[in-house]
């Protein structure tokens, strides 16, 4: 299985090969997904096999715009409808009652589908012409840190995806923020690529259940995920790190003063928004030969900052 430049041509190519139940890995704005047609149910357990993703971690399904999404809903309240409006497309996935349609495989069972419309003109000329909702994980293997290029996915994947459509670095870099509705009020299920504050600018007052709430935790929200296949320690400082041949640090925005294998620093500038577009390509990098340890600097809990501490945290396992 070859990477393949997303040319117009080739994006045909793809659409035609998940027309025939296929598996695509394809750009988004925020992360590489692994996408099936999300009516076909043998399709959809390719995507699981090739991850090795338990089968009761649902599947975020891909729209080409709001009409094609809100098909896959049974009711929608007004307040998801505001956000689509204001975030679609872009990194906000809703999670709402699903249509009998939505076969059970994309939704492991549950009777609500999450379903987002991504901000990016390969993904939408994909969906476009295969013709309908494109069901899309991240094309990682499960638990393991999501790709931003397509080669993090053929690292991962190697063979397993059809094709691996190439559109260079993803803008975002984490994936989507995740949101539900309770009796009506917005619920945050994942922290993603639009800030909590943006939300609860459109919607109000957002409910961000406590950590080791089950019932409102997103299944799939392991505590464990996003991870480097090396040890990663969370620091305040570099104080908490011993530097050495054999350990890494990630800084926020300022290099430490130790001597490392190797160093990477999310955003010299320090913006949240420039350090969650690099945490997977720095993280990437960090976990290759010859290195135990990843130092991983906390960074401020702010806009992206808490999508960042999020899946820094979780690496953390
Ligand atoms: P990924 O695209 O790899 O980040 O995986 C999709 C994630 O979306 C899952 O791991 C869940 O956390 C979340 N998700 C998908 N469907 C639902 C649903 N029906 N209810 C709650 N969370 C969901
Ligand atoms: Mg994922």
């Amino acid at each position: 299985m070859k990477i393949v430049k997303a040319t117009p041509a080739n994006i045909r190519k793809a659409a035609a090969a998940i027309r025939r139940g296929g598996v695509v890995a394809f750009p988004t704005e925020t992360v590489y997904g692994l996408g099936a047609d999300a009516f076909n149910p043998e399709a959809c357990a390719r995507i699981f096999e090739i991850k090795k993703r338990p089968r009761f971690d649902p599947l975020i399904v891909h729209a080409c715009d709001a009409r094609m999404a809100k098909e896959l809903f049974l009711k929608i309240p007004e307040p998801a409808l505001k956000l689509m409006r204001k975030f679609w497309p872009g990194p906000l996935t809703l999670v709402l009652p699903k249509a009998a349609t939505v076969p059970d495989i994309v939704t492991a069972g549950l009777g609500t589908v999450a379903v987002r419309v991504p901000a990016h003109p390969a993904a939408l000329k994909l969906i476009k012409l295969s013709k309908g909702p494109i069901a899309a994980p991240s094309a990682n293997l499960f638990g393991r840190l999501s790709p931003t290029t397509a080669s993090h996915v053929k690292k991962q994947l190697g063979n397993g995806p059809d094709i691996i459509l190439d559109s260079g670095k993803t803008s975002v870099g984490v994936e989507s923020t995740i949101i539900t509705f309770m009796g009506g009020k917005p619920v945050l299920l994942r922290a993603g690529g639009i800030a909590v504050e943006e939300i609860e600018a459109t919607v109000g007052k957002l409910f961000i259940p406590a950590k080791n709430s089950q019932k409102l935790s997103a299944p799939g929200g392991f505590k464990k995920h996003y991870a480097p296949a090396v040890k990663l320690k969370l620091v305040n400082t570099e104080k908490g790190a011993i530097p050495g041949p054999r350990a890494a640090y990630l800084a926020f925005s300022k290099p430490p003063f130790g001597k490392y294998k190797k160093v990477e620093i999310l955003s010299s500038k320090g913006d949240l928004r420039e350090a969650a577009a690099n945490l997977f390509k720095c993280l990437h990098s960090l976990e290759g030969k010859g290195i135990r340890v990843i130092y991983a600097e906390r960074v401020p809990g702010h806009g992206l900052g808490r999508a960042i501490m999020d899946r820094l945290k979780r690496a953390q396992y």
